[in-house]
């Protein structure tokens, strides 16, 4: 497998090369899915060689798996999750818990912090986070016209946006990051359509929110599994260029009256007969399915031009860098954010690549 950098030692003016037009991520909530659905929705996506970026819980006493219960009791699976965590196959965390699947618990800033202690000591990184829920799931962070985030509100109980950050939360989606329309985006500097922008909290802290696309299918709510197919057919039939997250609920299905089942069974929803559309569109070179990590890091890459270029008659230097600033953001950047997939370079000359003064790394 090739790497990032023949691409962007390539690269002219287009973010892509021919074939290839788009960046797909599928980000996963995972409210009222069962472990056994979870692991077998991982090995799905896998046999059509799609990765599923899927969000995690920290606690829950319902159905939906968790890494823990509200005694912060490890579950069973404990430590297969946190291998799939640090695989990124579960890349998202997802506000930490629910309400409405919880009896009734609150999240508080207590809560959270031994939550994340948690994490730490499990050398969980995790650098992406969503909202969840309703009017009770006060731990959220704020968005444009916030309704139920106190997340970001200092004096709040439920205040945790410090220790998110802290913790190493690099973009956030809050509620009203969807889009019903437009499936593909890039980054813009006047924001529109953009797939990051910058944001100032409540607490004053800049974050970066990112877009997931949801749609308005079936019953014109957050989409479950029911509309997948529909979904996923809207996205691949749009031919602009650029990324697209699309936001999904697989573990569970919305039926016409509104209510929400958990998912007992994958056969009975069409979900291969999708994975065929992606597998086919992927092997065509058209567009590549990774992980919602991987398509951020991907994006910021290639729009900041995190890298510097030496030539010399025969080789190239590439000087790959270990931060960049997005908006109003620092963010960090790891060796393996630059490691990826595909693109044929016919450059003759040879190339080293520097990361923190370690050349040539490993990079194919
Ligand atoms: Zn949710």
């Amino acid at each position: 497998m090739l790497s990032y950098f023949l691409q962007l030692f390539n690269r002219k003016d287009s973010l892509f090369l021919p074939p290839l037009k788009k960046m797909i991520s599928i980000n996963n909530d995972v409210e009222l899915t069962r472990w056994n659905i979870q692991l077998e929705l991982v090995q799905t996506f896998k046999n059509y060689n799609i990765p599923l970026s899927s969000s995690y819980w920290c606690f829950s006493n319902g159905v939906t798996w968790s890494l823990f219960d509200y005694n912060l009791k490890k579950k069973k699976y404990f430590s297969d999750a946190i291998k799939l965590i640090n695989d990124e196959n579960f890349d998202t965390l997802h506000s930490f818990g629910g309400y409405d699947e919880s009896n009734g618990k609150k999240i508080t800033r207590t809560l959270i912090k031994k939550a994340l202690k948690i994490l730490n000591d499990n050398k969980l990184k995790t650098k992406i986070y969503t909202n969840h829920g309703g009017s009770n799931d006060k731990q959220n962070i704020g968005g444009d016209i916030p309704v139920y985030q106190m997340g970001d509100m200092k004096n709040s109980k439920y205040y945790n946006l410090d220790l998110l950050l802290e913790y190493g939360i690099n973009f956030f989606w809050t509620d009203d990051d969807y889009d019903n329309i437009l499936p593909v985006k890039k980054i813009n500097q006047d924001f529109s359509n953009s797939l990051i922008k910058p944001h100032l909290t409540r607490d004053g802290s800049n974050i970066l929110r990112f877009s997931r696309f949801r749609g308005n299918f079936g019953t014109k709510k957050a989409p479950t599994i029911n509309n997948f197919h529909e979904q996923i057919k809207y996205v691949v039939s749009n031919t602009d260029s650029g990324f697209s997250i699309i936001y999904q609920h697989l573990g569970c299905n919305r039926l016409q009256d509104n209510s929400i089942l958990p998912v007992s069974n994958l056969k009975n929803h069409n979900l291969e007969k999708t994975l065929m559309i992606l597998e086919k569109k992927q092997k065509s070179g058209e567009l590549i399915i990774t992980t919602t990590q991987k398509l951020l890091m991907y994006a910021i890459i290639n729009y900041f031009k995190c890298w510097n270029l030496s030539e010399f008659k025969d080789s190239i230097d590439i000087f790959l860098h270990d931060k960049v600033k997005v908006f109003n953001n620092q963010i960090n950047l790891n060796e393996s954010d630059y490691r990826g997939w595909f693109i044929k370079t016919k450059k003759e000359k040879s190339y080293n690549v520097f990361f923190k003064k370690k050349k040539n790394i490993n990079t194919i």
